[in-house]
This record gives structure tokens, sequence and C-alpha cells, in this order.
């Protein structure tokens, strides 16, 4: 009977759906408003090599939420990605991490150290974006060669030749690249040739098991076998035993990130550990 009243009187009424749409755009507004009100932070992971010196970190970003606490990047990422919000918050993380290279720099303990930034394929996509990571270096004075972009397979996939162009012209500037949880996404070797990456990420799947699981043992020395050949750096991340740490190192992967180390920390713990 529905047609007889107009095409109006269709109506779909789910409480439940009504409420996550409701809260969605709850989060949103939040979201929207959690750089105007700081409440965004960078942790820091430690990345060391074989002997556990420090080589550098990974930030990581968190947001502190008044109700919510310390919420982690996977709960509101992908929010951010489809809001086109990741673009001032991945440039207010940039620009965060520039200044605490800068800073860095002024002591001898601290200035050789490397930050690793995540950077989102909305992000990348920007077309000025290649502009945007020149002059946060011009207005932070950090030393491009100390920062590392890290990328991932699916996003430099979307557009092969335009990733290809913006990194050759962000290498131009010094800064260097990583392909993080290498190995998860769909990368054909072919593009991997001709992409001008610095260092692989070995996702943290592969070496979870990879001391138990013979395909992880051999997906990971494969890995390093092939960023050999291709004069790449490598690291792997989600290091969690001596045992794993030991299988890598012995396969010839000498710079590690997990919890073996470190969770990723604020700035001050971070610092007070390097001590
Ligand atoms: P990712 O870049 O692959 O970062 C590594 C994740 O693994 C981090 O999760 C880290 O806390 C976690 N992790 C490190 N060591 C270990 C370990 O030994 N064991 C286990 N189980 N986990 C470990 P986190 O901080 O929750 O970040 C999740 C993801 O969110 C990141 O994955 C990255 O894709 C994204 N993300 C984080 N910060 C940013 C950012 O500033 N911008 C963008 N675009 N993405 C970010
Ligand atoms: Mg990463
Ligand atoms: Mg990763
Ligand atoms: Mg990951």
């Amino acid at each position: 009977q529905a047609k007889t009243e107009g095409r109006n009187a269709i109506r779909f009424y789910d409480p439940e759906m009504q409420a996550a749409i409701e809260a969605r755009a709850d989060i949103e507004d939040e979201l929207r408003q959690a750089l105007d009100k700081q409440q965004f932070r960078l942790h820091y992971q430690i990345q060391v090599d074989s002997l556990g010196r420090p080589l550098g970190a990974e930030v990581l970003l968190r947001w502190e939420h008044p109700v919510r606490g310390l919420v982690s990047p996977a709960q509101f990422i992908p929010l951010a990605e489809d809001t086109g919000l990741i673009v001032p918050i991945g440039l207010w993380v940039l620009q965060t991490a520039c200044a605490q290279l800068k800073a860095w720099q002024q002591d001898a303990m601290t200035r050789d150290l490397t930050l690793a930034v995540n950077v989102s394929a909305g992000q990348f996509r920007q077309p000025d974006f290649v502009a945007q990571v020149q002059s946060v270096l011009l207005e932070s004075g950090a030393k491009p060669s100390l920062l590392k972009l890290e990328l991932t397979e699916s996003m430099v996939l979307k557009n092969v030749e335009d990733t290809i162009t913006k990194m050759r012209e962000i290498k131009l500037l010094g800064v260097s690249f990583s392909m993080d949880d290498f190995g998860t996404g769909y990368s054909s070797l072919q593009y991997l040739k001709r992409l001008p990456l610095d260092q692989i990420k070995i996702d943290q799947s592969f070496v979870r098991d990879v001391t138990s699981d013979p395909n992880d043992a051999a997906i990971v020395q494969t890995i390093i076998a092939m960023t050999q050949a291709l004069g790449l750096n490598v690291i792997a991340e989600g290091v969690e035993t001596a045992a794993q740490r030991d299988f890598l190192d012995k396969h010839g992967c000498h710079a590690f990130q997990g919890y073996l180390f470190s969770k990723p920390v604020p700035l001050e713990q971070f610092a007070a550990s390097l001590r």
C-alpha cells in the first residue's frame, strides 16, 4: 500500500542503524575539533640495531579523547580518511615530527636518530603533498635525511605513475621512503622494482610465528633476500621475543622494532629510555 501513499511513504526506521549513524556523526564532529583542541599526541617507538643501539623511532598517532581516553589510530584513521580530515591531521603529524627531529639535532646523543612518519593515501594523493613536505622541512629546519616516510602497498598501487613521480620529487629533498606492512598488500615485483624505495618493513604478521611456522620463516627469508638483491634496507616490525630477533638477525635483517625493545611511548618516556 506504500504505492498509494506516494513514494515518500516508504520509510525505513531501524533504531539500531539510526543510533550507529548518530554515533558516527558525533565522533566525526569530535574528530573535526580534535586538532583545535590539541587532543592529538605522538607516541614514539624505538627502532634498534643488532646490538640494541637506537637507530630512531616511528611516530604513532594517538587521540586523547576527554571521555574515551587514548584512542588508537585503527579506530579513527579510517574515519579521518573518509572525511578528508587526514590531510590536516597528517600535516600536524609531519610538523610535530620534524620539530622533534630539529630538537634532537641540537644534542650529540640524539642527532643521528631518524623518525619514520606514516603517510596515508588521502594525504599522499594531495596535489601539493610534495610542496607540503618541502615547506615543513624548511620551516622546521629538520635534516631531511633523518625523515622517513612510510607508505603502504595499497596506496602506492592506486596510481603507480603519480606515486613514482611524487616519490622522486620528495627523494630529491633528501627524504627517504619505507614500505610499511610489506607482504600484506598486492604489490608485484614489477612495481617494487620501479619504486624509489630505501627500506622495506617486514610486516608483523610474518614475524609473529617466524620461529615456529616454516612458511613464515620461508617468507621472511625470501623478503630479506629480495631486499638484499634490490639493494634496499630491511627492518622487521612486531618483534616481541629474543628468538624472533635472533632469527631475523641470523638471516640478514639487522634492524628491529617491537615490544621486545619498547612499546610506543610518549616523548618524555622515549627520551628517558635513551639515557
Ligand atoms: P603501523 O604503521 O604498521 O604501525 C605499527 C603498529 O604495530 C603500531 O600500532 C604499533 O603500536 C604496533 N606494534 C609495534 N610493535 C609491536 C609488537 O611488538 N607487537 C604488536 N602486536 N604490535 C606492535 P598502532 O600504534 O596502533 O598503529 C596502527 C596503525 O595506524 C599503524 O600501523 C599505521 O598504519 C596507522 N597510524 C599510526 N599513526 C599514524 C599516523 O600518524 N598517520 C597515519 N596515516 N597512520 C597512522
Ligand atoms: Mg608504520
Ligand atoms: Mg606496519
Ligand atoms: Mg600495520
